[in-house]
């Protein structure tokens, strides 16, 4: 089927798909306030609102306005963007704080970006955690949103798994938000093969991927074990963990975020990834979609997101 988008409909995509993520970065980090248990979620015993966000949502909101703003990305705005609203008491990892000053401070930033970690360019997850947005704006083509995922990662990932990581959950993002267009919920396994399509097949992100393809009725722990939860906090251990739990519970938005929350690690991040996907599919206050007191609960987002 072949379809125009209009803006406003890709927007609203794009603006589901942040409120998932949100949610989830906001929900995820409240595990790891001492005394707080993943089984307090299963039993749907929620924290005490507010649920503060951390740096995925703060990047992701200045993914989504620039969005708003020219309808594509533009490096150096987005660069520039990162770097001005960056609030480091957000979570930030070092690297990340690093690369965002020297833009700041005037360092371009394919400079900036190359240079991290001893000139390797950073594989860490940022630029797959802010990206589920953009995948959902370019819902109506998977190639286009790769690209745009490309450019998006650049400014602050050089590294090629980094890329690959954003390539990846934006991919999965417009396919999720494709199939919420067609009305044509994708099983998981073909949710996987398009995402493993988009990468670079040298790449451990995409290895990754084609691996959970093969666990997808396996239980949480034994994913897990073969490709991570985010503990090292980079592209390799992150990404495909967090699209296996979105391709398995894409109707199910409180199941994914459980899931995350349930499997460790960088908890904040693989429920902001995992979330943005799945609610570019179910939409907010849906039946499977973010719910309303979820959202109620969270921090109000920054006036600038739009
Ligand atoms: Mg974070």
């Amino acid at each position: 089927m072949t379809f125009t988008l209009y803006p406003d409909a890709r927007l609203a995509l794009a603006r589901d798909s942040l409120a998932g993520l949100s949610v989830g970065d906001a929900l995820g980090s409240q595990f790891f306030v001492p005394g707080r248990r993943p089984a307090d979620l299963a039993a749907d015993l929620l924290p005490p609102p507010p649920w503060q966000w951390t740096d995925d949502t703060e990047m992701a909101c200045s993914v989504v306005a620039l969005l708003a703003e020219v309808g594509r990305i533009d490096r150096d705005t987005l660069a520039l963007t990162f770097a001005e609203r960056c609030e480091p008491y957000r979570g930030y990892g070092p690297g990340a704080v690093r690369v965002l000053r020297l833009i700041r401070t005037g360092t371009p930033w394919p400079v900036a970006s190359a240079a991290a970690f001893d000139g390797q360019g950073s594989c860490g997850n940022g630029a797959a955690m802010r990206v589920a947005p953009l995948g959902a704006y370019f819902a109506d083509s998977t190639s286009r949103a790769a690209a745009q995922a490309r450019e998006s990662a650049e400014v602050t990932h050089a590294h090629p798994e980094g890329i690959a990581g954003a390539v990846a959950v934006a991919v999965a993002a417009a396919l999720a938000a494709r199939a919420r267009l067609d009305g044509d919920r994708p099983d998981p396994g073909r949710l996987l093969a398009g995402v493993a399509a988009a990468l670079d097949p040298t790449t451990e992100v995409h290895r990754g991927v084609r691996r959970v393809a093969g666990l997808l009725g396996r239980p949480l722990v034994e994913v897990v074990e073969a490709v991570g939860n985010g503990s090292r906090v980079t592209a390799q251990d992150t990404v495909a963990f967090t699209c296996w739990v979105a391709a398995r519970h894409l109707d199910d938005y409180p199941a994914a975020v459980r899931a995350c929350v349930e499997a460790g690690g960088d908890v904040d991040t693989t429920a902001a990834i995992a979330g943005g996907v799945v609610a570019a599919y179910t939409g907010v206050a849906t039946p499977g979609g973010v719910p309303a007191g979820w959202l109620a609960a969270r921090e109000p987002l920054p006036d600038w997101a739009g």
